[in-house]
């Protein structure tokens, strides 16, 4: 076994009551790996807390134990160890980072290549497809038993985070390991429908915005567009409830980088990259303050006045790497 597995095992061991944490802007990965820790470690004796500081978004409310989920207080009790998931830095668990700054150990499970190691025992692995890959073999390991719940839970993350086996951190173990996750009754097309054929009507509206906003350049190699807070508004949506465009971006031929860029509120946007075969925007996001993936990475863009103007600057940062190639 992995010398950070046991490292895990044994902080698990030694704790009764455990929070188990997720990342901001939460998502498939997230809230699965959160909840099947949730559901698992209990199953063992555990007092475990399953827990997003942020809205969750309506879709994977279909998914058992959603309403468990707790966000940052000031009142919490404290646990014995928090197991922090699929969050490459500190700034990603919102409130629940006030918890690192007490006695409460810490162990990180993640798959992130910029991962800052921030956790006492750091299980970071970018060789996994997702974390609730990790978090599976995990509880192998452990002996925890896989009903039917707890098996959909778990396939939810390994799905979503591979584009439903699509993307390139998908391999044979990914194969192998969701072939179990259906023997033990995880059933993949309710998850197909549930996260893929769920949009609202004004989703649709949206894309119809975001695709008069298009601009492609670097002779086709690159794609971008964005949407304002506005745009949300018009439909009463908001941005947590649009589930991007940044894929669709990439699906263009030509196209090798993607951003998408969408403003919570005015001086604040979450910008998602995604690249296709090459080119690692990993490190875009990580000089912009984000994180991620080669393939899938993110930041959060703050600014004075408006969205277009303060997205010239990434464009042209990432305009001018693409050009070099
Ligand atoms: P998305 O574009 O779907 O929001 O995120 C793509 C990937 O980048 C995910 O793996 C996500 O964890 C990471 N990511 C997105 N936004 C941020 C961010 O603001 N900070 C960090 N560190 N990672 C991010
Ligand atoms: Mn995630
Ligand atoms: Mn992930």
């Amino acid at each position: 076994m992995v010398r950070n597995v046991s490292a895990v095992i044994s902080e698990i061991e030694q704790a009764e009551k455990i929070l188990v944490c997720g990342h901001i802007m939460p998502d498939g990965d997230c809230i699965s790996s959160v909840l099947s820790l949730y559901r698992g470690l209990s199953s063992l004796g555990k007092k475990v807390t399953p827990a997003v500081d942020w809205k969750i978004p309506s879709i994977y409310m279909g998914f058992p134990h959603t309403d468990k989920l707790v966000c940052y207080s000031p009142d919490l009790e404290l646990p014995d160890l928090m197991i922090i998931v699929d969050s490459s830095s500190p700034d990603r668990i919102g409130g629940f980072q006030r918890v690192l700054k007490t006695h409460v150990r810490t162990v990180l499970i993640d798959h992130h290549k910029t991962n800052t190691y921030f956790g006492n025992v750091n299980w970071v692995s970018p060789n996994y497809s997702s974390t609730a890959q990790m978090v599976f073999r995990l509880m192998q390991v452990m002996d925890v038993n896989f009903d039917e719940e707890l098996a959909l839970l778990n396939y939810l993350g390994i799905a979503t985070d591979t584009g439903f086996f699509r993307y390139s951190n998908v391999n044979s173990t990914v194969f192998e390991d969701v072939a179990c996750l259906v023997k033990y009754g995880a059933d993949p097309a309710y998850v197909a429908r549930v996260i893929l054929e769920n949009k609202k009507l004004e989703e649709f509206y949206l894309e119809r915005d975001a695709l008069d906003n298009l601009k492609v350049s670097c002779s086709g190699k690159f794609a971008y567009s964005f949407l304002e807070k506005r745009n949300f508004d018009r439909y009463g949506l908001s941005e947590d409830e649009f589930s991007g465009f940044v894929s669709q971006l990439r699906s263009i031929s030509t196209v090798e980088v993607a951003l998408f860029a969408s403003e919570s509120f005015k001086g604040e946007a979450h910008v998602s990259l995604r690249s296709k075969s090459y080119f690692d925007v990993s490190e875009v996001a990580k000089a912009f303050g984000g994180g991620g993936h080669e393939r899938a990475a993110g930041f959060t863009l703050t600014y004075d006045n408006d969205l277009q103007e303060a997205l010239e600057e990434v464009i042209e940062y990432i305009s001018e790497r693409l050009e070099e190639r």
